[in-house]
């Protein structure tokens, strides 16, 4: 019998989470019947939108159970195989429970190529981060050549990519995060044209002004709130404003009021369109084929802020809340199994 750790959801929070919503324990794994695989966890990936998965409110995705465990994006090697489909030693991405260990009867896990690209990516630029940043940005964004391209929460999973798919396509990419370091990273490694830091800005209006001489044309809301009515407030005749996230605003008891910009909509003649990136699950071969393909021919970077252990999973997610990773965050459960 195999030991195994698992993070359940102890209580909804009001507000902001603490690790007492969370709680851990001790069960069994059990045996494999047929068809089933075992796999080991070696990232776990945590992600802002499960926030919105503690609470008990209508949304795309249905609420956590309470006593029940998180679920979410993990890679894992196959230790114990009753499954044809996938071999010991194999590497899985699949949305799992937050566990050492998980069993699957494959319907809810997909085989990732070692040699294509290092596992880890396919919990980010190669997985949902990535599909996240191409749909948005390209299917409804539709930037082109020229334009300027404003996005929010820049130095995340998403935003780092959707910021350099926009240079990709030839266009004046500012970015806006929390932290200097992680300016600095959108400018000098990532090649973005400019990048604001929010929170210590005094007039962030004038600095995006001057950031954008030409207004905005696209701009990918990954934050809400108010970074989003300054940006809102340049935006140019028949601009596009993807709204992928609302980061602002999932700890807060009562959503912000913000200023009335329909009337800015109806004189630009915007665009402004949520998604979710499950929307467009029928075009994930595509996306991850042209991702696959500029991060070989290095177009795009990524990073990633990797957390080692199980036991730390709950801080590194409510990490992403204080801003503490630039990238897309992980936590690292276990080292691969190596083939003889
Ligand atoms: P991420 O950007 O890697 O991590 C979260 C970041 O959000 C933090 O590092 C922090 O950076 C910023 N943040 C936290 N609290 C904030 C606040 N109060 N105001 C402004 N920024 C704040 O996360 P991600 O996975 O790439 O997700 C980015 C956004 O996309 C999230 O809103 C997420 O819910 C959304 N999303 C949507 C879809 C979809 O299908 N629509 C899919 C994936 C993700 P700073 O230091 O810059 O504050």
């Amino acid at each position: 019998m195999t030991n195994n750790k698992k993070i359940l959801l102890a209580y909804r929070p009001v507000g902001m989470p603490d690790q007492s919503h969370f709680n851990t324990i001790e069960t069994n794994v059990p045996e494999l019947i047929d068809g089933e695989v075992l796999i080991k966890s070696l990232y776990i990936s945590v992600d802002p939108y499960m926030r919105g998965r503690m609470s008990d409110t209508k949304s795309y995705a249905k609420p956590y159970e309470v006593g029940k465990p998180f679920i979410g994006g993990i890679v894992g090697q196959v230790i114990e195989s009753k499954n044809p489909k996938y071999k010991v030693n194999s590497f899985v991405e699949g949305r799992m429970e937050w566990a050492e260990y998980n069993v699957s009867n494959g319907s809810n896990i997909r085989k990732i190529d070692p040699e294509i690209a290092p596992i880890t990516t396919a919990l980010h630029v190669l997985g949902m981060p990535g599909l996240t940043a191409y749909f948005g940005l390209l299917y409804i964004g539709q930037p082109k050549e020229g334009e300027t391209v404003v996005v929010s929460g820049a130095s995340g999973a998403v935003g780092t990519i959707v910021g350099q798919i926009a240079k990709l396509k030839g266009c004046r990419v500012v970015g806006i995060a929390g932290a200097e370091e992680k300016c600095s990273f959108l400018t000098n490694e990532l090649g973005f044209d400019a990048a604001i830091n929010y929170k210590t800005t005094p007039d962030l209006y004038n600095e995006l002004a001057k950031a954008c001489p030409n207004g905005v044309d696209v701009y990918f809301d990954n934050v809400g709130g108010t970074v989003t009515d300054e940006v809102m407030k340049l935006i140019n005749f028949q601009s596009r404003t993807v709204i992928c996230g609302q980061i602002s605003q999932y700890n807060l008891e009562n959503p912000e009021m913000g200023p009335s910009i329909l009337g800015q909509l109806l004189k630009t003649s915007s665009l402004v369109k949520g998604f979710i990136v499950s929307d467009y699950a029928d075009h994930n071969k595509e996306g991850l084929t042209m991702l696959a393909k500029w991060v070989r021919e290095g177009k795009i970077q990524y990073r990633e802020n990797v957390i080692e252990g199980f036991e730390n999973t709950v801080d590194a997610f409510l990490g992403l809340f204080r801003g503490e990773n630039i990238g897309k965050q992980l936590v690292k459960i276990s080292e691969p199994t190596i083939k003889d």
